[in-house]
């Protein structure tokens, strides 16, 4: 796995020396072999999906006179469709946040307002399973940084909690300023993440289970997504979980002292 890529080359100087030039590759070689992981991995959950949407339209088309059996597949051919775009969609904000030259839409953001809206955008899917959505705490430093993408990231783990908790549980999404850091912990009393797996749920495509999660609509690239959003932001992201007992995901990310805050009023205010 730390296997060393060098490449050699020999020349002879004269009679009596030879030039060697090792050139360390391994670096190149190891973002060479993630990147086609990557697209091995992403192949591969296509494949399912745009192959499910092309046998149910075919069993619509054989199963015309039969308006009920039209119904059942169309409903599975959105349901399969929806997948396949949420998985594009995922893909793309991956790549997009792996890639060097991410531009990034940098500005003061209120994380009170942030959560609040991340907090609405899941109502519906938590009353569909009777899940309450508990908001505490507040901050009152903003964070600098891009806050679409500090949105997907605490949007991405208020629907984890809810798709893998049961019906008729609780998630609290707390808020919490400490001096120098804002953290946004989301709480939920789901299943639970065996300890040896929970390195591991952060990695592209990995699920503990994937039949559940493939059926609940995850597409195995939401933790991924999370932890790239919080490292292009110098935070954190730390996991609390027992079996059983449900599971605490935290983000930290640093909050803007009172003079950064005003000298960037000052330079983003208009002339
Ligand atoms: P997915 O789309 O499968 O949810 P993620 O990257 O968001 O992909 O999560 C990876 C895996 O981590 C999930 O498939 C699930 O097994 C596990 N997981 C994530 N969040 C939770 C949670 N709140 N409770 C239990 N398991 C979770």
């Amino acid at each position: 796995r730390h296997q060393l890529v060098v490449d050699l080359r020999v020349a002879p100087v004269g009679d009596e020396y030879i030039l060697v030039l090792a050139d360390d590759r391994t670096e190149i070689a190891r973002a060479q072999a993630v990147r086609s992981d990557f697209v091995a991995n992403v192949s591969h959950e296509l494949k399912t999906p745009v192959g499910a949407v092309s046998l149910m339209s075919e069993a619509i088309e054989a199963s015309a006179d039969d308006p009920e059996a039209v119904a059942h597949f169309t409903k599975k051919l959105q349901k399969e469709a929806k997948r396949l775009s949420a998985l594009v969609q995922d893909i793309i904000e991956l790549s997009r946040l792996q890639s060097t030259d991410v531009v990034r839409q940098s500005q003061l953001v209120d994380i009170n307002n942030l959560v609040a809206e991340s907090v609405d955008r899941n109502r519906l899917t938590a009353e569909d399973k009777s899940i309450q959505l508990q908001v505490g705490g507040s901050a009152t430093r903003p964070v600098y940084g891009d806050r679409e993408l500090l949105g997907t990231a605490v949007r991405n783990l208020i629907e984890n909690a809810i798709r893998y908790s049961p019906e008729n549980t609780k998630v609290g999404i707390g808020i919490t300023q400490r001096d120098d850091a804002i953290k946004i912990s989301i709480k939920d009393q789901g299943p639970g993440i065996p300890e040896d797996e929970q390195d591991r749920i952060f990695e592209r495509f990995y699920r503990v289970d994937p039949a559940r999660s493939r059926q609940t609509g995850g597409t195995g690239l939401g933790l991924s997504i999370v932890k790239h959003v919080v490292a292009q932001h110098s935070g954190e992201i730390t996991l609390w979980s027992v079996p059983g007992e449900g599971s605490t995901f935290t983000l930290s990310i640093p909050a803007v002292d009172r003079v950064t805050e005003q000298d960037l009023l000052e330079t983003s205010a208009p002339a």
